[in-house]
């Protein structure tokens, strides 16, 4: 959690004023579990909010203007709350200004405006979801300060909205939803077409998250996402023979999936399939094994998700896998994967806590040797999602 003294501190050199009427939020970011590439499959995601993310000062104001202004990034400014468009002069504002002008869109009144000052502590551009935290937070805060109800589902659709629309990035529903609605040691099960969802309990105990920054360059992830989303949408069309209805590879059971995988003639698009219905399984066993409390049978499963992407889905790439091995190397490790579209991005190990300190020294110095590369680490545990904190 950022240093809330100092905050304050800087909310009012830059602002003025005193703390009368300042209020804090928080949102996490997020790190998906299990079930890769299953969302666009009409397949479960499992991701979980992490215990960092972005905080966020805001006091209301009477001139109908909002203030901006990022510990992380130096451009700051003043925006009206009438008349905001996106420029790309400013830069990261446009990640809140896109809230804001949706929350106009709903028909929300955001009185006379407020200012914020923002302190990230999710690197950014790693997978983690720096970007859903910002938006969501904004909403939250926003709606919050201004006597309106905080509906975190509403909150999710309306950030990635904003995302979408506004930033002009297209991403999918599963970060926003993560943000907006985890809860301390819960995994969220989450349908992303429906937005049927549940909390699992998912209490690490002596374990913990530890995330790995592979810092390898995601250059090959936009064309390869989606040359296997085409790849899906072939082995829907051929499995049409048995199942003349089905619009999604999620729909189907793994039995009925081996009973009818001949019927897929392209022995690579096979594998993409196989990889899609099996990896929805293992969502549910390890929805299963986490309600037993069984985090050594979760610990297997993030294995076989990640040997599945390595071989049958083909995502996971020299880094990622170099990774991964030196985690399971290490004594204390229940399981290691890559996390999020893969071709780089993080890892995510389910590390005891005695061994943390040996994992970041053994997995950095064979990540280094065998790639040349950097990694980061982020040890984490299960947080809230958005909330106001004081
Ligand atoms: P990711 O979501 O994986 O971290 P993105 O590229 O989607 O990466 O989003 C990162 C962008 O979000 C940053 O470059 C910045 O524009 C904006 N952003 C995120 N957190 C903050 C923050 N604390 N302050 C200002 N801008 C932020
Ligand atoms: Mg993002």
């Amino acid at each position: 959690m950022a240093d809330l003294a100092r905050l304050k501190q800087q909310f009012i050199e830059r602002y003025g004023g005193t703390e009368e009427g300042l209020r804090v939020y928080h949102a996490p970011g997020r790190v998906n579990l299990i079930g890769e590439h299953t969302d666009y499959n009409g397949g479960y995601v499992f991701p979980a909010a992490l215990t960092f993310g972005t905080t966020m000062l805001a006091r209301p104001r009477t001139d109908r203007t909002i203030g901006l202004a990022s510990t992380n990034f130096p451009a700051a400014g003043r925006i009206s709350l009438d008349g905001i468009a996106y420029d790309p002069a400013d830069d990261w504002m446009n990640y809140p200004k896109g809230v804001v002008r949706e929350l106009q869109a709903m028909g929300f009144d955001l009185g006379g405006g407020a200012d914020i000052l923002y302190c990230g502590e999710i690197p950014n551009g790693s997978g983690l979801s720096s970007s859903a935290s910002i938006e969501v937070v904004t909403a939250f805060g926003l709606l919050e300060l201004n006597g309106h109800k905080t509906d975190t589902v509403e909150i999710a659709k309306l950030a990635q909205r904003a995302e979408n629309e506004f930033v002009g990035v297209k991403c999918g529903i599963m970060d926003q939803f993560a943000v907006a609605n985890g809860r301390r040691n819960h995994a969220i099960l989450l349908m992303c077409d429906t937005l049927e969802y549940e909390l699992v309990p998912f209490d690490s105990g002596a374990y913990k998250l530890v995330i790995g920054n592979t810092n390898k360059r995601r250059e090959l992830a936009d064309s390869k996402y989606n040359e296997r989303r085409g790849e899906c949408e072939q082995a829907v069309r051929d499995l049409k023979a048995a199942f003349p209805d089905l619009e999604l590879l999620g729909r189907l059971t793994p039995d009925e999936f081996r009973a009818h995988a001949h019927l897929i003639g392209n022995e690579t698009v096979r594998r993409r399939a196989r990889h899609v219905v099996e990896e929805i399984d293992r969502v549910r066993q390890s929805v299963d094994v986490l309600r037993r409390g069984d985090l050594a049978a979760f610990g297997r499963l993030m294995n076989a998700s990640h040997d599945s992407l390595r071989d049958l889905y083909e995502v996971t790439g020299r880094e990622l896998d170099a990774m991964v091995d030196a985690a399971r190397s290490v004594e204390g490790v229940l399981g290691s994967r890559m996390t999020g579209a893969g071709f780089g991005g993080c890892t995510v190990s389910l590390v005891h806590e005695d061994a943390v300190e040996t994992f970041k020294r053994v997995v950095g110095s064979r990540y280094a040797e065998a790639t040349g590369l950097q990694a980061d680490f982020y040890v984490c545990s299960i947080g809230n999602g958005v909330e106001r904190i004081e």
